[in-house]
C-alpha cells in the first residue's frame, strides 16, 4: 500500500474521496454563471478552476509568454506541453493547496472566484481525440473469449504472447461519461440461419477497460522507444468500450471489429496523471516467452487500480456490483503498447487515445463484459428482484469505477457511466 504523502491539503477530503491532494486529476468543466468551458483540478468534493489561477499568475514561471493554457475547451494544449510541464504544475498546486500557504487559503475573493463546489459544475469532454486505438491486452479476457470462439486448444492465437493486439478504433465516438448509449442496429446472421437480417442488436454489452493519452506525439517515421514511452503519456482515464456481440461475430471475419464497436465508447471525465498513479505501480509480471527487445520495459507499468463494474435497471433502486476486477491483471504494460504501436513508424498526436481491452481477472466475479460473466448468456448473471441478464437490455444504466487505495486516502477515476436507450 502507498504511503500518505507528506501532505497537508486546508480543505479537507474524506479518507473515501477520489480526489485528495495526491491525485489533482485534470478535466474540462463549466458552470451556469461561466458557461466558457476551462481546465479544473478535483479536490475533495470542489473544482479548482485552474484559468483563474492562471490569470492570477500562479503557473507564469512554467508556462512563460505561452498564454490561456488552461481557459481552452480541451486540454490538448497543455497536454502537448510535455510531462516536464506537467509535474512542475502539479507541484505548485500542490503548494496552492497546502495547509501551510495563505496565498488561496486566506483570500476569500479569489477562492470564491476559483474553489467551486462540484456539484454546481457540468463536466465536459476533457480532451479533443485525435485518434483511438483499443488494445486486446488482457491475458484472461482473451482466452476466456477464445475458448468461447474457437475452444481450449486454440484459445491464445500464436501471436498474442509476443504482441500486443490492437485494432484502429473511432475518435468520432469516443463519448464523456453520462452520454445516453442508443441501441446500434446492424447485420447479423444466426449459426443456422442461410442469409443475415437487420436489425437492433440483440447482444449488448460493455467493456470493462482503462486508456490513456498521448500528451506528446512522435514524428512519422520515428518510433517512440519503450524506454522513453512513458514521458509521451499524459494519464489515464476509465473507459467502456460498448459492443454488439452479434455484429461483432458475424462481421469481424477477417480484418476485425467494425461496426459492432464504432457506435459509441465512453471514458470517465478525470484525466488521473502518471505522477498520481505512481506509488500504486505494482511488480512487474514474468512475460514468457520473452519480448523482443523492442517490447522490453524498463521497469513495470501495471497499476494497482481496483475496478468496480455495477449494473442498474429500470427495477433496481441502486446500482448492482456484476464484477470487482483489477487493472493490475494486464499482460502488456503501456509502454509496451506505445512502442509497438509506433514500432513502424506511426505518428502519435497529442489526444490520441489507447485503451487496454478489456479487463478480466482470474475468476468469473473478475470478467469485464457480459459476454465472459454470462459466458455467452448461458449463466445469466442474477440481479436483485428475481431479474437477470444475459446481454444488456433497454433502459440498463451501466457504471464503472476506479481507485487506488493508499494508506488512509484513495486516488480515483470517480466513474464512467451510460444509460442505454432503445434503438431507432
Ligand atoms: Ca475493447
Amino acid at each position: 500500500m502507498a504511503d500518505q504523502l507528506n501532505l497537508n491539503c486546508f480543505i479537507k477530503t474524506e479518507k473515501d474521496s477520489h480526489f485528495p491532494l495526491q491525485n489533482l486529476p485534470y478535466g474540462i468543466f463549466k458552470t451556469s454563471d461561466n458557461p466558457n468551458p476551462r481546465a479544473g483540478t478535483a479536490i475533495g468534493k470542489f473544482i479548482l478552476d485552474l484559468s483563474v489561477l492562471e490569470s492570477e499568475g500562479f503557473f507564469s514561471d512554467v508556462f512563460k509568454d505561452r498564454k490561456k493554457i488552461f481557459s481552452n475547451s480541451y486540454l490538448n494544449l497543455f497536454m502537448s506541453l510535455g510531462s516536464d510541464v506537467r509535474k512542475r504544475i502539479r507541484k505548485i498546486l500542490q503548494h496552492i493547496l497546502s495547509i501551510d500557504n495563505p496565498a488561496l487559503k486566506d483570500n476569500d475573493s479569489l477562492r470564491k472566484q476559483c474553489l467551486i463546489d462540484s456539484g454546481r459544475c457540468e463536466m465536459c469532454m476533457p480532451v479533443n481525440v485525435g485518434d483511438y486505438t483499443d488494445f486486446y491486452s488482457s491475458k484472461e479476457h482473451a482466452t476466456n473469449v477464445g475458448i468461447m470462439f474457437r475452444g481450449k486448444d486454440n484459445a491464445l492465437m500464436s501471436n498474442w504472447l509476443h504482441l500486443p493486439v490492437a485494432y484502429h478504433g473511432r475518435a468520432s465516438s469516443v463519448v464523456l461519461s453520462g452520454t445516453d448509449i442508443i441501441r446500434p442496429k446492424g447485420q447479423t446472421k444466426a449459426d443456422d440461419a442461410d442469409m443475415p437480417t437487420f436489425g437492433p442488436t440483440k447482444l449488448l454489452d460493455f467493456e470493462l477497460e482503462m486508456g490513456y493519452f498521448i500528451g506528446t506525439g512522435n514524428k512519422l517515421g520515428e518510433p517512440v522507444p519503450v524506454e522513453k514511452a512513458d514521458e509521451h503519456i499524459f494519464g489515464m482515464v476509465l473507459v467502456n468500450d460498448w459492443s454488439a456481440r452479434d455484429i461483432q461475430k458475424w462481421e469481424y471475419v477477417p480484418l476485425g471489429p467494425f461496426l459492432a464497436k464504432n457506435f459509441a465508447t465512453s471514458i470517465s471525465p478525470w484525466i488521473v496523471t502518471l505522477e498520481a498513479l505512481e506509488p500504486f505501480k505494482t511488480k512487474k509480471i514474468i512475460q514468457e516467452p520473452e519480448p523482443l527487445p523492442y517490447l522490453k520495459s524498463r521497469g513495470s507499468w501495471f497499476y494497482d487500480i481496483n475496478l468496480e463494474v455495477s449494473l442498474k435497471t429500470d427495477k433496481l433502486n441502486e446500482p448492482f456490483v456484476i464484477s470487482r476486477s483489477n487493472y493490475k491483471y494486464m499482460y502488456w504494460d503501456i509502454c509496451q503498447q506505445l512502442a509497438h504501436h509506433t514500432v513502424t513508424g506511426c505518428n502519435m498526436r497529442t489526444g490520441d487515445l489507447l485503451a487496454s481491452g478489456t479487463i478480466s481477472g482470474p475468476d468469473k466475479s473478475s470478467y469485464g463484459s457480459m459476454l465472459e460473466l454470462t459466458w455467452r448468456g448461458a449463466e445469466p448473471v442474477k440481479l436483485p428482484g428475481n431479474e437477470e441478464r444475459k446481454f444488456l437490455a433497454d433502459g440498463d444504466e451501466l457504471i464503472i469505477s476506479g481507485w487506488c487505495d493508499g494508506n488512509n486516502y484513495r486516488v480515483g477515476f470517480g466513474e464512467v457511466k451510460g444509460k442505454i436507450l432503445p434503438a431507432v
